[in-house]
């Protein structure tokens, strides 16, 4: 079984491939220049014709994927843009206008590699997925999230993230970044139900989508530095290794997590349950303060602490979480249970002392 997966030098899609790979499947990974690709030969060189990368430029174009989906049975559809120290021009604060008969149906305006993106892919599939099964898409925790006044609230697939769509609308390119990336996930994964719906008379594939929260664990990126690390590592890299407070950050003190291997696992059962087609699939391992992951380190690595290298920040100022997520649904579709925050932890750290 031949699996498309996009963006697939990823911190996410090559824990994807690897899996893939790990489980017998066949892999063709999508990569928008040919430097990004050569990492890959690094990684997954052993698989031999097992493994293939493809150039796919400009996800958006028209036809981007015509030729990527020809012959695969299953999509991984991973790329987009995270934050806006992607070096896409064209990325999160680029906004296209789109006529008012698009598939979401009188939303002006919207995030295009996102959206544009995910779409490109489905029309590419409806087109030349003769072998089609399924495709599954990751849309994000982004996507459920509004906020809470009056706390606790536990989000659950139910949620829809429409409130971000909103305030884009209104605020436009003036809006936070926070707001572009909820808004493009929600956008997005919207877009896979719409377009699923409108063509599934059409087709022989279904869709999913998987939901993560900030995702952790050991990074197999082409990335020398620790501090060169982009993305959710980064997050985690700024909050855990270097002494700075949480609140001049203006971020919630506490975050939801899952290990990027867990996440990679539920990729590939959101391909092989049969119970997860049409789904959305929440995959949250729990959610812990800022603090408490410092403690849970400063008590599994003290030598670390002692010798100044990583910050104690305020030890044992419990934090409150204020919402939460249920993924219990998924996790029992997908037959998985998740690592914990103290194995993440270590394993960061174990990285990041590799990588320096
Ligand atoms: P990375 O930034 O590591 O990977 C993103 C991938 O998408 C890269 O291959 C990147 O290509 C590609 N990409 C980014 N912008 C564009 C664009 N404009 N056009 C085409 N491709 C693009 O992110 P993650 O692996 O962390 O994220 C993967 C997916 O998981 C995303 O859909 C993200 O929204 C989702 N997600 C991630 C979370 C996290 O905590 N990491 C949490 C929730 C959801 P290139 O390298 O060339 O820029």
């Amino acid at each position: 079984q031949r699996v498309l997966v996009t963006g697939a030098n990823g911190f996410v899609a090559l824990w994807v491939v690897r899996v893939l790979l790990e489980q017998g499947f066949t892999v063709r990974g999508t990569v928008r220049s040919e430097s990004k690709g050569r990492h890959l030969d690094e990684l997954f060189g052993s698989y031999g014709d097992k493994f293939e990368w493809v150039v796919v430029e400009d996800i958006v174009k028209e036809g981007a994927f015509d030729e990527a989906v020809k012959g695969v049975h299953a999509i991984e559809h991973t790329a987009a843009p995270i934050s806006s120290t992607s070096d896409d021009p064209d990325g999160e604060s680029s906004f296209v206008r789109l006529s008012s008969n698009n598939v979401n149906n009188g939303l002006l305006e919207y995030l295009k590699p996102s959206v544009e993106g995910t779409l490109s892919i489905l029309r590419s599939a409806l087109k030349f997925g003769t072998d089609i099964k399924r495709v599954v898409v990751t849309s994000s925790l982004a996507a459920v999230m509004r906020t809470v006044t009056e706390p606790p609230v536990i989000f659950d697939e139910d949620d829809w993230a429409d409130e971000f769509v909103d305030t884009l609308k209104r605020e436009g390119r003036k809006a936070s970044e926070q707001v572009k990336y909820f808004a493009s996930k929600t956008l997005a994964e919207r877009a896979v139900f719409t377009f699923y719906d409108a063509h599934k008379s059409q087709i022989n594939w279904d869709v999913a989508t998987v939901l993560p929260p900030v995702v952790l664990g050991p990074t197999l990126q082409d990335v020398k530095k620790s501090s060169d690390l982009t993305g959710s590592p980064n997050l985690w890299y700024q909050k855990v290794v270097k002494d700075q407070d949480d609140d001049p950050l203006n971020t919630t003190p506490f975050y939801p997590y899952v290990d990027v291997r867990d996440l990679a696992a539920a990729h590939v059962n959101a391909l092989t349950k049969e119970a997860a087609g049409g789904k959305r699939l929440l995959i949250c391992a729990g959610s812990i303060g800022w603090q408490d992951t410092r403690d849970i380190v400063y008590s599994l690595r003290p030598d670390l602490y002692e010798s100044g290298v990583l910050p104690r920040g305020k030890p044992d100022s419990k934090t409150s979480i204020l919402w939460d997520y249920n993924g219990e649904k998924a996790k029992s579709i997908l037959g998985l249970e998740y690592r914990d925050i103290k194995h993440i932890a270590l394993d960061m750290i174990t990285d990041f002392e590799r990588r320096g």
